[in-house]
């Protein structure tokens, strides 16, 4: 076993207030560095593999559980390089209903563990990502018929109270009237009564990204679009062959590929790790289902439930559960899909603008869940855990599968605690649930008066305050994207130098959610973004024509919708 190294660089960098930045200029050089070649040749085939690993952890897959991993690691004094295939946040964790929640319906599975672990990980976020997790009242009614019963409902949350620890709002019950009083889109007809309760909403490909520059201000550093090939064994260290012919040697591999942990990645104990669940969100307009917060909705047969959720100036619906065997980065929402959402939650809200013509935005994923022993291929995914799992292959890799958007850190911490004794480093322990993943002081309530502020401090954290300065000194960069909704120009050149976009879809699907909340608005104002992003890249118009194909095609794959041409 090679000697424990102390790595104090990572202890110098985390006094950095900002991420180092991150654009067109460090993505190159950082491929240079992978490539093992200044001059940006890709290594020729047969050429030696160098001998002494430049990371002590390679990280394959940059969503939030390869982001948590990352940032974990980075904060334990550890050299860390994260290699993805597609942008971050590219895979599920874009995708998700962007709850941070205990799960109140795991409750009825018998999940208490993970229902405790899950309650104080959003009580972790609160605490380390304010900005990004905010707290607020849910709203579940009970009718008539409904296979969990107001008392049901009341018995649930009462022990969501205790599981919580009393640390947040505790539930309350409301009788029919005032269920209706607190949500008037509510149907009346066989309403029992309703439970409030609180849980959490975020943005989750932005919670990916601030876990990752928080890893870089720590010293990790990010490659996407570099997919990992083959994992092999190097002496004593693991060589990481990505599809361009690189060669990465590294002390350790963690493998938080999501639902592309497979056998491929793996060798044999990646054979039927995982069950996929693919699940659809739909956008509306809030004008065409204005409800007043987020109500959780009961599926009439199946142990699942559903969420409506306002989202500024729109309002979201989702998500199905069902088995899904195609490739994970081709999921795609369906009108079928559409139609089994709109016929379960009109029950409850019923309005005639559940209707496809209304449908403004959508996005599809898939849940990469641990195959459960006795899972036979026909069960249901509903009732397949959500808890993680972190296995280790014949030849060292450690994979996590599994999990939740909510609990990533705690499945983090798991994990580098398996990669620090497996090479024996000694170095501070996990600290990730101490530090701000944004540091500075939180945005206050009067410089939240301030037009700008209030905009950006959902997505930025304290990091607004410097972007208001920048619109300060250049007021053109204060003007929105598209009217209506709250994202700002300063954003778009901020993203392209320190945000790491390589493509158009990174910057209106993930690191702004435009591409979300209205497709059609994201291709309206598409060419002009595209054509910042490729000058920061030093490309030419074609290059502009090209990302904006990419774009449409992305997009028209994933909603299941057709594009005007941008
Ligand atoms: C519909 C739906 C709703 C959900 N809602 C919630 C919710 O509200 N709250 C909650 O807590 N959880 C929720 N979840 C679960 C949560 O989103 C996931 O558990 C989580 O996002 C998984 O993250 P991950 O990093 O493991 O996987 P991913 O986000 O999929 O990341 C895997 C990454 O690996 C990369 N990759 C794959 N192959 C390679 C390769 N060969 N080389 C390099 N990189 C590779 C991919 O490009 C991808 O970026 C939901 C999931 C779904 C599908």
């Amino acid at each position: 076993m090679p000697a424990p190294r102390r790595n104090n660089r990572a202890n110098a960098l985390v006094q950095q207030a900002a991420p180092p930045p991150w654009g067109p200029a460090e993505i190159r050089a950082l491929q240079a560095v992978v490539n093992g070649d200044p001059g940006e040749r890709p290594r020729a085939a047969g050429d030696e593999a160098p001998d002494t690993p430049s990371w002590d952890l390679i990280v394959v897959g940059a969503g939030i559980t390869g982001a948590g991993v990352a940032r974990d690691a980075a904060m334990r004094g550890l050299k860390v390089l994260v290699v993805d295939a597609r942008d971050l946040a590219f895979g599920t964790s874009s995708r998700s209903s962007r709850l941070i929640h205990g799960g109140v319906r795991y409750l009825e599975q018998g999940e208490i563990g993970l229902v405790y672990e899950a309650l104080r990980e959003r009580r972790l976020l609160y605490k380390i990502a304010g900005h990004l997790v905010q707290p607020v009242q849910f709203l579940f009614p009970a009718y008539r018929g409904d296979r969990l019963p107001l008392w049901k409902l009341r018995l649930g949350l009462t022990l969501y109270d205790a599981l919580s620890l009393y640390r947040s709002n505790r539930h309350r019950t409301l009788s029919p009237a005032a269920a209706c009083q607190r949500e008037p889109l509510l149907a009346e007809a066989g309403l029992r009564g309703a439970v409030t309760y609180e849980d959490a909403v975020t943005d989750d490909a932005r919670l990916t990204l601030t876990t990752l520059q928080d890893a870089r201000r720590h010293g990790a550093e990010v490659l996407t679009y570099a997919p990992v090939a083959a994992l092999r064994r190097s002496g004593p260290h693991h060589l990481v062959e990505l599809a361009d012919g690189s060669q990465i040697l590294g002390r350790a591999v963690v493998v938080a590929a999501g639902p592309w942990t497979s056998e491929r990645l793996l060798g044999v104990a990646g054979h039927d790790l995982l069950t996929l669940s693919r699940g659809i969100h739909i956008v509306l307009r809030s004008a065409d289902l204005p409800i007043r917060q987020p109500v959780v909705v009961q599926a009439a047969r199946e142990k699942r439930i559903l969420f409506v959720v306002p989202w500024g100036a729109r309002t979201y619906l989702g998500t199905t559960d069902s088995v899904y065997e195609g490739d994970p980065g081709n999921s795609s929402v369906t009108m079928a899909d559409a139609d089994e959402l709109f016929a379960l939650i009109g029950r409850v809200l019923p309005s005639q603008h559940l209707r496809a013509d209304r449908i403004v935005s959508a996005w599809s994923g898939v849940r990469p869940l641990v195959r459960a022993a006795s899972a036979g291929r026909g069960r249901s995914t509903v009732e397949l855990s959500r808890s993680h799992r972190i296995l280790t292959t014949e030849s060292g890799v450690l994979a996590i599968v599994g999990g939740k958007l909510t609990t990533y850190r705690a499945m983090a911490e798991d994990a580098v605690d398996k990669v620090v004794a497996a090479i024996g480093h000694r170095g501070p322990r996990c600290s990730t649930h101490r530090h701000p993943l944004v540091p500075g002081e939180p945005i206050n309530q009067l410089e939240l008066r301030h037009p700008h502020l209030a905009a950006l401090a959902p997505r930025h954290g304290p990091f607004a305050r410097e972007l208001a300065a920048r619109i300060a000194r250049d007021p053109e960069l204060g003007r929105q994207l598209v009217p209506d909704l709250p994202y700002l120009w300063v954003e778009v050149d901020h993203a392209i130098a320190c945000e790491g976009c390589v493509h158009l879809e990174d910057l209106l699907r993930r690191r702004l959610p435009l591409a979300l909340t209205e497709a059609e608005l994201g291709v309206q104002v598409a060419r002009q973004v595209a054509e910042r992003l490729v000058d920061a890249w030093g490309g030419t118009s074609r290059d502009v024509d090209l990302e904006l194909e990419r774009y449409r095609d992305v997009m028209r794959q994933e909603t299941g919708r057709i594009l005007a041409p941008c």
